[in-house]
């Protein structure tokens, strides 16, 4: 991605600038173009400082970093990478509920500790096969990981805001009377104000002692403190999260636990999806300035009409 930026564009690369604030001065008005990640996004500072901007191209699917109401106020076009990630994202999802349900990781230093030797089989885990699963968030990835569990049988449910009659999985209007039912709850939405730790604990202790979470949304969504007390009082069964609230800190209390299995917001980090993301982080930035079109708008750019550049 950064070989085909410099092929295309003058590149300034934010980090190497030793005088941020002497660059936002002498060729913040210069830049035309941002292309950023949903994590650092661009700060409000920043963005004022960019008086001639027209484009954000951002690398992730996720955009919560990136101010979108400044920027349809001054006419930038906002662009995200949605879709190429779904598969990996949602394999992410079931890789942490087996190594959960399994104990993956447990196992593993049963071998290599040399327990196996001296204490003989690890104990009995528990199977995912016909499981009741709740999604909340059924988007793109959402339903990609609704389709792909049906390869283990499992039952799905789902939450989101509006019900989506089309789709053969059963709606609740209410993420607590779900979290009740269902054994696995797997997290997939954006995280904004709207879906602010929504995962509380009346949602958490719903899912209860059987039942475990999985967060490959954003670690906004749920009410980490919360979800510790929890694991740590044996109210709820276990979690696998790749995605937290304050990253790349983690409360330490989750790595001592067997059953937690954390990855460090890596769903999509594959060289296939990343090299796919990077393409069409490109691809937006390349049809913009040609004319004036883009590929994937992120939603509230998607009516945005903008003039060809050149
Ligand atoms: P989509 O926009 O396709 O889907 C989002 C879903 O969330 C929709 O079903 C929407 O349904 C639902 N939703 C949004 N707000 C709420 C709410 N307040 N209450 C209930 N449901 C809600 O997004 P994607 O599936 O493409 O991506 C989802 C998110 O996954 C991204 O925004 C990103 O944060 C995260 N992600 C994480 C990655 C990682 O590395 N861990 C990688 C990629 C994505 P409705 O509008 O009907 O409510």
């Amino acid at each position: 991605m950064m070989d085909e930026f410099h092929r295309h564009f003058t590149v300034h690369v934010w980090d190497d600038i030793a005088d941020k604030d002497g660059f936002l001065a002498s060729h913040g008005a210069d830049i035309a173009a941002v292309a950023t990640n949903g994590h650092d996004g661009v700060a409000p500072d920043i963005m004022a400082g960019l008086g001639n901007l027209k484009i954000i191209s951002c690398y992730g699917v996720g955009y919560d970093a990136i101010d979108t109401s400044v920027a349809t106020a001054r006419g930038i076009m906002v662009t995200h990478t949605p879709i190429v990630l779904n598969n990996d994202v949602a394999n992410t999802a079931i890789m942490l509920m087996l190594a959960v349900s399994r104990r993956l990781v447990h196992d593993h230093d049963w071998v290599c500790s040399g327990r196996w030797q001296e204490q003989g089989n690890a104990p009995l885990t528990r199977s995912i096969e016909g499981a009741k699963v709740g999604i909340f968030g059924l988007g793109r990835i959402g339903q990609t990981i609704a389709r792909k569990l049906g390869a283990f049988a499992c039952d799905i449910a789902y939450h989101t805001r509006t019900e989506k009659p089309d789709l053969p999985y059963r709606f609740y209007d209410d993420l607590t009377a779900m979290a009740k039912d269902v054994d696995y709850l797997i997290a997939i939405t954006p995280g904004d104000a709207s879906t602010y730790q929504k995962i509380n604990r009346e949602v958490i202790d719903a899912l209860g002692p059987d039942g475990t979470l999985i967060n490959v949304g954003r670690g906004s969504v749920v009410d980490e403190d919360a979800l510790v007390a929890a694991l740590e009082d044996g109210r709820l069964g276990g979690a696998g999260l790749d995605v937290f609230a304050n990253e790349p800190h983690v409360p330490p209390a989750l790595c001592k636990m067997d059953n937690v299995t954390l990855t460090p917001h890596v769903a999509s980090a594959t060289v296939e999806t990343r090299r796919a993301m990077g393409d069409l982080t490109i691809e937006n930035l390349l049809r913009f300035f040609n004319d004036g079109s883009v590929t994937t708008p992120v939603p509230e750019c998607a009516h945005m009409k903008v003039a060809p550049l050149r």
